[in-house]
């Protein structure tokens, strides 16, 4: 085996990329990354009935927009492609003979019904179906129109997994499963072997789901004569309850629409990457760079890791935290509100550094700052629906706006004057700030919620500030 660590993540092109899918994809890619190797990408679609258009168009846009970058693969040449399973037909038959030659293939004789019939026989023995104890005595030669399976020694098998520890299973885990399907493509279990090895993966990472099959697979390794690369099984993802696989029927959603909702790259794969994984510390956040310096298959839980959309959530908010304006800024140019579009970026970064520090996710954006680039109608359910307001009846309430106003238009609304300001207030009306501030900034934004009332102010600015008070006095 090579000294280099190449990695593989070997999606089937079967509809959209989840957060459980994607993990794999991630645990490989930090693996090649810190050992400073090698990540392919490689488009299994053997099983051609079930390919969704769009699909691998699909699969390397998530790549790519997560900052996967993969050193080989279908938009990306190298040595050992084609990269598309469906283009290396004539390689996976190029094996097959090598196992006929050598008396571990031979074709399938039975048809679907008649194996379907095996099978049934089985369920009403209780016995489980395997196929090779339907095994013809004489082997017929294969004319490529018939399904071509894999002869097995049965044993038992112990092998080491990197992340599940040391397995086992016996006899009854070998079959004499199908490498070469009728209509010429090859299965997985074949198909997989035969690309790992060409392409010179050294650790193989997929989902529990392949687990039951490894001694299949070790079995045909030993037939074939080649060393098996290290294999890695993360435990699944779970659903939010923690009690089964996530899965799309669960709410599992395509990785774009957290994309398209704001996520930052950074926080999804920071999320995605502690799904099952931690370093020992209690670090929580982390860097993609971080990420890479840490990683290890040695610290992958053996147990499922529950999928905790909350959790996420707030992992966004600290990464949006930890960006410069500038940084943030770039994110989240296409989440402006359309009244935006006439501000320049300076008025727009100073909104920023207000919102920064409650922005959960990007398209968030858009409502929560509106009112800095347009006046919102008077919007009369933000008083009603404030008891203290309410009580205080509309005559006062105008009486205290009318009192904000004059003292607000003596202000140059820096953030210091303001401030005193809004201090001086409490004091003339003797009212407490969950009363007179709730009042102004509703007055002043129409907003349910805004960041600090002063800085708010300051950034709106004085003429706009003093007309929309005025504007709420005329309809209190
Ligand atoms: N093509 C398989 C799937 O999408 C991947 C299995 C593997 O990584 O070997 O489930």
């Amino acid at each position: 085996m090579s000294n280099k660590v190449r990695t593989r993540f070997a999606p089937s092109p079967t509809g959209f990329i989840h957060v459980g899918n994607i993990r794999t994809a991630l645990f490989a890619w930090l693996l090649a990354k810190h050992e400073n190797g090698q990540f392919i990408l490689r488009i299994e679609d053997t099983d051609q009935k079930r390919e969704v258009a769009g699909s691998i168009e699909h699969i390397i846009n998530c790549l790519k927009i997560l900052g996967l970058d993969y050193d080989e693969g279908p938009d990306v040449p190298g040595k050992y492609g084609p990269y598309i399973q469906s283009q290396r037909l004539n390689i996976y038959h190029r094996w097959a003979e090598v196992l006929i030659n050598k008396g571990r293939a031979y074709s399938d004789t039975f048809t679907p019904e008649e194996i379907n019939d095996l099978r049934q026989q089985s369920i009403k023995q209780h016995k489980p179906f395997l196929f090779r104890n339907y095994r013809p005595q004489t082997l017929s030669a294969w004319d490529k129109t018939k399904p071509l399976r894999f002869k097995s020694e049965p044993k038992d098998y112990h092998w080491h997994d990197e992340v599940m520890g040391d397995l086992s299973a016996g006899q009854e885990a070998i079959d004499d499963f199908v490498l070469i399907k009728s209509d010429g493509f090859p299965t997985y279990n074949f198909a997989h072997i035969v690309d790992d090895y060409e392409m010179k993966i050294t650790h193989v990472l997929r989902g529990h789901e392949f687990i039951a099959s490894v001694p299949n697979f070790l079995n045909l390794y030993e037939a074939l004569s080649i060393e098996r690369p290290y294999l890695a099984t993360p435990p699944p993802v779970l659903n939010s309850a923690g009690n089964k696989k996530l899965s799309k029927r669960d709410g599992a959603k395509d990785l774009l629409e957290y994309i398209n909702d704001g996520y930052l790259q950074s926080a999804l794969i920071n999320f995605i990457a502690c799904l099952g994984w931690n370093d020992g510390s209690v670090q929580e956040i982390y860097s993609k760079n971080e990420l890479i310096k840490a990683f290890g298959l040695n610290r992958v839980q053996k147990s499922g890791a529950r999928f905790d959309e909350q959790r996420l959530l707030w992992m966004n908010g600290m990464h949006i935290r930890n960006l410069s304006i500038d940084q943030l800024a770039i994110q989240s140019d296409r989440f402006w509100p359309k009244e935006a579009d006439k501000y320049d970026q300076s008025y727009k970064n100073k909104v920023l550094e207000l919102v920064q520090e409650r922005l959960k996710y990007l398209k968030e954006l858009a409502e929560l700052t509106r009112f800095f680039f347009v006046d919102l109608p008077i919007n009369p359910d933000l008083i009603n629906n404030n008891k203290k307001l309410k009580e205080l009846g509309n005559d006062q309430l105008k009486q205290l706006l009318i009192i904000a106003t004059t003292k607000l238009s003596e202000c140059d609304f820096s953030l210091t004057s303001l401030t005193d300001s809004l201090n001086q207030l409490l004091i003339e009306t003797n009212q407490p700030p969950a009363i007179l501030f709730s009042l102004i900034r509703i007055a002043s934004t129409q907003a349910p919620s805004s960041p600090p009332l002063a800085e708010s102010l300051a950034v709106i600015g004085k003429d706009r500030t003093l007309s929309r008070l005025e504007q709420q006095i005329n309809n209190l």
